[in-house]
């Protein structure tokens, strides 16, 4: 007797095996452009930046409150040191300072050279000009050193980083105007299928809205990413083809829905067939087994399944890797954590299940999950709910409550896609 279940085993292959033949068959974007700093959030960095200047540039006060030189402090004992000016931020002081003299100084001023100390205004007393400091008082306090940030010359960021706001913010204060990032990834992408129906239209029996594209939309919004939608395409093997052939002209990857399974209206094999070389690939995750990987000329193709929660599952485990490395960025591994898992979970050994769950904190500092409901491949709505997936290894036969589960949490961007 043929065992179906067991023929079907041998024909999955591994997320990691899947993610391995992907990386080995994408290569990076080459082209950069020249972007202005405020333009260059979530972009990819193509070159390294070095430091023109030491960052702080001067020595400077880390508080408010009076600088002075160590030397006039005598052990356990209270001074008082006469006031002779002020260093503002942007505006040192220009005097010379004589033992037993400090001056006023606010956070960020210059240190005059003849001082190494600040103290907090808080901690002395002030009569006139005359500044008591106690006999606590410690020297060599609250004062920025020069380059005690960044020297000048060392390695700001590193090419190949996506540049994040901490990044406009570092880049800024060393005083870099523009960097020269990687070019976008021209993405495109559509849904097809004859029962997906156009928001603002009522529905029909038998005919849905389609989800897809706007799951899309939103997964897709990414600075290194230019974006194009081509909409609905019906299940007819020659729209699909025109389509296709069409949009590989000038983008870096196409990204379709639906249609690629095996059933009657389902083109996308047969029509990439004729349009490239792409493979069908089963892999052993749920939800999201059918994926088509390939290239119609040089434009890389992915074939998502229909439905949408494997869409986004599909996406965000094997897509948006893809896109890191063809944008420029190493391929990165998601984040797992441990959970106690506080409801039963059902699981079938055969594939690595993506649950959606919600996962808490108790007053411990416990990590708790719970599933976010009914786990269905179309289940838009628990998705919806879920602020991380439960990740169950193939060989997983359920879970029951107070066993320990692996989690990663979901990027904020499903659940504003999915809210809209
Ligand atoms: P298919 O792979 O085309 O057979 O689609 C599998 C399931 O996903 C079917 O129930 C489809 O109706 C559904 N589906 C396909 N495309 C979409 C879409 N764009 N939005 C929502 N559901 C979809
Ligand atoms: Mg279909």
């Amino acid at each position: 007797m043929i065992d179906i279940c067991a023929q079907e085993k041998k024909q999955l292959s591994s997320i990691t095996a899947a993610l391995a033949r992907i990386a080995s068959a994408i290569e990076p974007v080459t082209e950069t452009e020249r972007v202005t700093l405020k333009n260059a959030l979530g972009r990819v960095l193509a070159e390294p930046i070095y430091s023109a200047i030491n960052s702080p540039f001067d020595r400077n006060s880390a508080m408010d409150g009076y600088a002075f030189s160590s030397h006039n402090l005598i052990p356990e004992q209270s001074i008082s040191l006469t006031q002779v000016g002020i260093s503002w931020a942007g505006q040192p002081y220009q005097g010379t300072l004589q033992s037993g003299q400090c001056v006023r100084i606010f956070t960020g001023a210059v240190l005059p050279a003849e001082t190494d100390s600040v103290i907090m205004q808080e901690q002395v007393q002030v009569d006139a000009s005359s500044i008591i400091f106690s006999a606590q008082t410690q020297g060599k306090q609250h004062v920025r050193a020069i380059g005690e940030d960044i020297k000048q010359g060392d390695l700001v960021c590193a090419p190949f980083k996506k540049i994040t706001a901490t990044d406009l913010g570092l880049l800024a204060s060393v005083g870099t105007e523009s960097l020269v990032v990687k070019r976008k990834v021209k993405i495109a992408y559509f849904s097809t299928g004859n029962e997906l129906t156009a928001l603002g239209q009522a529905l029909e029996s038998g005919k849905i809205y389609d989800s897809n594209r706007y799951l899309l939309s939103g997964l897709l919004t990414d600075a290194c990413y230019q974006v194009t939608d081509l909409g609905v395409i019906a299940d007819d093997p020659q729209q699909l083809e025109d389509c296709i052939l069409a949009a590989a002209k000038n983008h870096d990857l196409i990204m379709s829905t639906g249609g690629a399974s095996v059933g009657d209206a389902d083109y996308i094999k047969e029509v990439l067939a004729r349009c490239g070389k792409v493979d069908f690939w089963k892999i052993a995750i749920k939800p999201g087994k059918p994926l088509a990987f390939g290239k119609i000329h040089d434009c890389h193709f992915f074939g998502l399944p229909g439905n949408p929660v494997a869409v986004v599952v599909t996406f965000q485990h094997i897509v948006a890797p893809a896109l890191e490395q063809l944008s420029g960025i190493s391929m990165s591994q998601p984040l797992q954590l441990l959970a106690k898992c506080t409801t039963a979970l059902k699981k079938s050994p055969g594939r690595q299940e993506y649950q959606r769950g919600i996962v808490s904190q108790d007053n411990n500092g416990e990590l708790l999950v719970a599933s976010s409901g009914q786990q269905g491949s179309n289940i838009l709505s628990a998705t919806s709910a879920a602020n991380c997936y439960i990740v169950l290894p193939v060989e997983c036969r359920g879970i029951q409550p107070g066993e320990q589960v692996r989690i990663e949490l979901i990027r904020s961007v499903i659940s504003s896609v999915i809210s809209h």
